[in-house]
């Protein structure tokens, strides 16, 4: 049984997750509406990728016997000045993600729930994997301003990403 704080605090996390999905899809539109389909199909398979992780934790509740409880979900913002700006949101937005999870754990550790921290462990990694695709990309595009014909080649790459369900 999951303690109703740890059930509470992972039920808003569900809510950012689903928020973050909205955030990258919002990004997809963007991206599509400046013809950069590339990163457009980037954005969209994280917005899936991030409701995968909305799943996630609502499974997890539901596993723990405890009870989930979804509220609104801010709007995300829909227009950027240049094809930089999302991939700085995104690096800093998977930062603030890192800090949740963070807290998370700290939460986890403090009601010495070792489930909890044993699920969490996913997360932790996984967002060192996201916060690295972020700045990578973020670092990449910051180049492709002197060079044009890179940026096609960067978009070119990322019309590649498919979606891949996260693991157990
Ligand atoms: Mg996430």
């Amino acid at each position: 049984m999951i303690s109703e704080t740890l059930q509470n605090a992972i039920n808003k996390q569900i809510i950012r997750e689903m928020y973050s999905s909205n955030l990258y899809l919002s990004m997809a539109a963007y991206y599509a509406s400046i013809n950069l389909n590339g990163f457009a199909n980037w954005m969209r398979i994280q917005a899936e990728e991030e409701m995968a992780h909305a799943l996630k934790f609502f499974d997890y509740v539901l596993d723990r016997g405890g009870n989930v409880a979804l509220g609104a979900i801010d709007a995300p913002q829909v227009k950027w000045d240049n094809e930089v700006a999302p991939f700085e949101d995104a690096y800093a937005h998977e930062q603030n993600v890192t800090a949740w999870i963070n807290e998370l754990m700290d939460l986890s550790h403090s009601e010495k729930d070792y489930a909890a921290i044993s699920f969490l462990n996913w997360f932790i990694d996984e967002q060192v994997e996201e916060e690295k695709n972020a700045s990578e990309i973020l670092d990449r595009l910051s180049l492709t301003h002197s060079s044009p014909a890179s940026l096609f080649l960067l978009d070119n790459e990322l019309k590649q990403r498919v979606f891949v369900p996260p693991t157990a």
